[in-house]
């Protein structure tokens, strides 16, 4: 880690500071090794034993994954980070850490469509049960729990509600009790650090804005270094118990000298989860994620700034009846927005078409620049049209309870001129509005 605190200067330092050592090469090279050779077999024994820190083989670590990890985790304010092939696999991981057969966690319904799927079917099957809080109550967070309760998770400004998470007053209520919270600020970068806030563990989808330009898919989990894991053992029994697969490693206590911090979470996801689930991101991957993460201060002031003219333009469109973007919020959801987002209220904004169903997919249909995908955090910019798409297998009921009304449209704005956005974006209402 460095004397540097600006990610300005994260982004394009962290990790390598004045050029990879081996090569001098400026650029973060591609270490495109399945494997390393070790120096002698003690060596070797070191590096299994976790008495000596190394590359061993690319599943569980690569410096470049490293380079990215260590980027990511200093503009965070974390200790330690770990890559992985996806931000579903961040999300998997970040809770298995935690919890086995029969325990549960606490989460706002508030969640990205595969969060959802995952914890209402997926982790059933595997016997972990999700029960949901209610964000605008933080209490019920705490009210839910039991002896069972392992985590507490929530995303910093989750679609479409756009409605930002109490992140402060959910972590309190859970360091009393030992249970960590874990945020998924994939749609915040930079603009909100929840680890200031009392977040144990963040998690991104790095393919969003992080790298930023559509073209790789990645994760990656943040460990603060701040979550006391053996304060009340019982609580935490993967933190607390032998762990057979590791010689009876107790992960909470042992953390090993050479790791310099109490990252103890970071290191068992990595060398637990990630050597037996196998979902490591490739060299490739995070070579392309980090040129993406090197402009990130860049883009993503260009996103939200563009998000806001948007946002302010569309609320004087005759064809829109409503607009969902957090700065034009009202009482306690702005001040919540205020606490939480610091330099710009996100690059995601919703509208809601006042024709309803039809608009919503002739405006979609109408569209020349802007893509029309299911995804967020490109370059280029998005817009989805959720009741046909994303939200189409839930019933009206449910939708509307998502947030999710038949002429609601998700825009992520992306970074071309302005005029040209608010341009193609007019001329679809237009078409829209006539029909
Ligand atoms: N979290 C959020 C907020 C997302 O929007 C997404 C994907 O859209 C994910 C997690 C999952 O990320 P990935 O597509 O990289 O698996």
């Amino acid at each position: 880690m460095s004397d540097y605190t600006n990610a300005e200067t994260l982004v394009l330092h962290g990790g390598q500071y004045r050029s990879d050592t081996n090569t001098n090469a400026v650029a973060v090279p591609i270490y495109q090794t399945t494997s390393y050779q070790f120096n002698n077999t003690e060596h070797a024994a070191n590096l299994f034993a976790l008495k000596e820190l190394g590359n061993i083989y690319t599943r569980i670590m690569n410096p470049t994954n490293a380079v990215l990890e260590e980027r990511v985790a200093s503009i965070e304010g974390g200790a330690a980070a770990l890559a992985l092939s996806s931000g579903s696999s961040a999300t998997a991981l970040a809770i298995q850490n935690l919890c086995s057969t029969g325990d549960n966690i606490v989460s706002s319904p508030h969640l990205y469509g595969g969060t959802w799927n995952l914890f209402v079917n997926t982790f059933k099957q595997f016997g972990i049960e999700v029960r949901f809080a209610d964000p605008e109550k933080p209490q019920t967070f705490g009210e839910l729990v039991d002896e069972k309760t392992r985590a507490f998770f929530g995303e910093t400004v989750p679609n479409p509600k756009l409605k930002v998470f109490p992140i402060e007053e959910v972590a309190s209520i859970g360091r009393e009790l030992g249970i960590p919270l874990i945020i998924d600020n994939t749609v915040s970068p930079l603009t909100c650090r929840p680890i200031e806030h009392g977040a144990a563990i963040v998690i991104h989808s790095l393919t969003k804005y992080i790298g930023g330009h559509g073209n790789s898919i990645g994760g990656i989990i943040v460990d603060s270094g701040n979550f006391d894991w053996t304060a009340n053992p019982e609580r935490q029994p993967l933190f607390n118990q032998p762990d057979e697969s590791y010689h009876g490693a107790v992960w909470g206590q042992l953390v090993p000298e050479a790791l310099g911090a109490p990252i103890a979470f970071a290191v068992r996801a990595r060398v637990v989860l990630l050597r037996d689930l196998g979902s490591a991101v490739s060299p490739m991957n995070s070579f392309n994620i980090i040129q993406g993460l090197e402009t990130l201060p860049l883009r993503f002031k260009a996103h939200q700034e563009n998000a806001e003219k948007l946002a302010n333009y569309l609320l004087k469109h005759k064809a829109v009846q409503q607009v969902i973007y957090p700065s034009l919020f009202e009482g306690k959801d702005k001040t919540t927005a205020d606490k939480y987002l610091k330099t710009g209220y996100g690059p995601i904004v919703g509208m809601v078409l006042r024709g309803g169903a039809d608009a919503g997919k002739q405006f979609i249909d109408n569209l020349k620049m802007v893509y029309h995908v299911a995804n967020i955090g490109d370059t280029r910019t998005l817009a989805i049209h959720p009741s046909s798409t994303t939200h189409s297998q839930l019933s009206l009921q449910d939708q509307f309870k998502a947030g999710v009304t038949p002429g609601y449209i998700r825009l992520a704005v992306g970074i071309e001129h302005i005029d040209d956005i608010i341009s193609d974006i007019d001329q679809a209402l237009q078409i829209a509005d006539k029909k």
